[in-house]
C-alpha cells in the first residue's frame, strides 16, 4: 500500500489522480490532500477518500472546510498555508507525493518532498524551470525516485533505456523529439492573434487541462517550458531537444538513437496514462484510459514549429541557453504576464512581449541555491508587473 500526498489534488492533474487511485484501492491510501481555496471540491474528495490531512491557501476556506469536516463525522485534520504543504509532503506514512500544483508556488513543496527521499510524481514543470539545478541536487542526495508527469517527458522516460543515467551519447542517444499539438492558434491567421481571447486560448483542441498551462499551450510557451524541463530531467542541451508539431497529440514524444531507431510513446491524449505509469512504477495499472483506435486516427502529421507564430518558444530555448537565473525570470515574466492576460489587462501578443522586456532589463545570475533563485523570481514578478501597468 503506498500512502499519497497529492499537491493541488481540486486541479485538472489533481483529479485526473484521484480518478486512478479510485480504481485500485488496494494499492493507495490518501495521506493528504492540498487546495489554494476551493472548498465544496476538496469537501467532496475528503469525503470519498478520507485523508488524514486537508490543506487549504485561503483562510475564509480553512474555516469553511473545518466546520463542513466536522459536520461530517470525518477525522481529517485541516491545515493552512505554505508550511502545512511541506508538512504533509514529508510525513513517513507517505510514500509518494504527486506535484500538481500551478506555477512557482509548486516549487517549496515539491522541494521538500525531495529533500524527504520521497517518490515524487512531478507535473508541476515550473519547479525544474525555476530551480533545476537544485531541485536536482535534492533529489539526487536524497536518492528520490523522479517520475516525470508531463506526457511528452513520461513518453521520453519510457522510451529511454531503463537504467539512463544522464549520459546521452554512452546511452547512444542522439536527440530527443519533443512534440507539441500547436494549441488552438496553429493555423489563426497572425493577424487576428491580436484580438483573441481567454475562452479561445483555453479551448485546447485535444488536452482539457487548468487555465494556465492552457494559455501557455496557445503561445507555445508551454512548450519552452518543456524543452527547459527536459534539459533537467535528461541532461540534454538546447540543440539535442526539438519541437516537432503534432497536431493529433497521440505520439507523446520520441527518442532517437545514433543507429537511426527512434522510439515513441503513443497513447490517448489522458494525462491518466502517464499518471498511472507514475503511481504504478515500475509496474502497470489500469488507467481508465479506452484503448487507442489506430484506424480513427488514420493519418498523423508533423511541421516544424514556427518561431514567429510562437515568440514565447524562442524566448525558452535562449533562456535556457543562457543557463543561471534566466530561465526562473522567465517563468516568473510568464506567470504575471499570463494572469493579466486571464483578467483581459493585456492582450495575447503582449506575453511574449513583457517576458521578452524583463529579460532584457533583468541581470541574469548564477544560481548557487534557492536564494539566488527566488530572489530572481520576486524581482521579475516585480518587473513584469510594473511594465503591464505601463502598457495601460
Ligand atoms: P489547475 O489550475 O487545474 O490546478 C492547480 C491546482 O493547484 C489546484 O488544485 C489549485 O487549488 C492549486 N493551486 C493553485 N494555486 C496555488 C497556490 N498558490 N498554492 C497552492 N496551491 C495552489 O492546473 P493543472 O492543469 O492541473 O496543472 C497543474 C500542474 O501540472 C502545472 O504545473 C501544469 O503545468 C502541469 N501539467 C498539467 C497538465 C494537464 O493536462 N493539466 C499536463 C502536464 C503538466
Ligand atoms: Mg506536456
Amino acid at each position: 500500500m503506498q500512502g499519497l500526498t497529492i499537491l493541488g489534488s481540486t486541479g485538472s492533474i489533481g483529479t485526473s489522480t484521484l480518478d486512478v487511485v479510485a480504481r485500485h484501492p488496494d494499492k493507495f491510501q490518501i495521506i493528504a490532500l492540498t487546495a489554494n481555496r476551493q472548498v465544496d471540491l476538496l469537501f467532496q474528495q475528503c469525503l470519498q477518500f478520507k485523508p488524514l490531512y486537508a490543506v487549504l491557501l485561503d483562510d475564509a476556506a480553512v474555516t469553511q472546510l473545518r466546520s463542513l469536516v466536522k459536520d461530517a463525522g470525518l477525522k481529517t485534520e485541516v491545515l493552512h498555508g505554505v508550511d502545512a504543504l511541506e508538512q504533509v509532503c514529508v510525513l513517513p506514512e507517505v510514500t509518494a507525493v504527486m506535484a500538481a500544483i500551478v506555477g512557482a508556488a509548486g516549487l517549496r513543496p515539491t522541494l521538500a518532498a525531495a529533500k524527504a527521499g520521497k517518490k515524487i510524481l512531478l507535473a508541476n514543470k515550473e519547479t525544474l524551470v525555476l530551480a533545476g539545478n537544485v531541485f536536482m541536487d535534492a533529489v539526487r542526495a536524497s536518492g528520490s525516485a523522479l517520475l516525470p508527469i508531463d506526457s511528452e517527458h513520461n513518453a521520453i522516460f519510457q522510451a529511454l533505456p531503463k537504467a539512463y543515467n544522464g549520459d546521452m551519447s554512452g546511452n547512444g542517444v542522439r536527440r530527443i523529439l519533443l512534440t507539441a499539438s500547436g494549441g488552438p492558434f496553429r493555423d489563426t491567421p497572425l493577424s487576428e492573434l491580436q484580438n483573441v481571447t481567454p475562452d479561445q486560448a483555453c479551448a485546447h483542441p485535444n488536452w482539457v487541462m487548468g487555465r494556465k498551462i492552457s494559455v501557455d499551450s496557445a503561445s507555445m510557451m508551454n512548450k519552452g517550458l518543456e524543452v527547459i524541463e527536459a534539459h533537467w530531467l535528461f541532461n540534454a542541451s538546447a540543440d539535442d531537444i526539438q519541437v516537432v508539431i503534432h497536431p493529433q497529440s497521440v505520439i507523446h514524444s520520441l527518442v532517437e538513437y545514433v543507429d537511426g531507431s527512434v522510439i515513441a510513446q503513443l497513447g490517448n491524449p489522458d494525462m491518466r496514462t502517464p499518471i498511472a505509469y507514475g503511481l504504478a512504477y515500475p509496474e502497470r495499472i489500469d488507467s481508465g484510459v479506452a484503448s487507442l483506435d489506430l484506424f480513427k486516427v488514420a493519418t498523423m502529421n508533423f511541421v516544424a514549429s514556427d518561431f514567429e507564430r510562437f515568440p514565447c518558444l524562442a524566448l525558452a530555448y535562449d533562456a535556457l541557453r543562457t543557463a543561471g537565473t534566466a530561465p526562473a525570470v522567465l517563468n516568473a515574466a510568464n506567470e504575471i504576464a499570463v494572469e493579466a492576460f486571464l483578467n483581459q489587462r493585456i492582450s495575447f501578443l503582449s506575453i511574449p512581449r513583457v517576458i521578452e522586456e524583463v529579460l532584457n532589463i533583468l541581470p541574469v545570475c548564477e544560481v548557487l541555491g534557492l536564494d539566488d533563485v527566488l530572489a530572481a523570481d520576486a524581482q521579475a514578478r516585480r518587473a513584469a508587473s510594473q511594465y503591464i501597468q505601463g502598457l495601460q
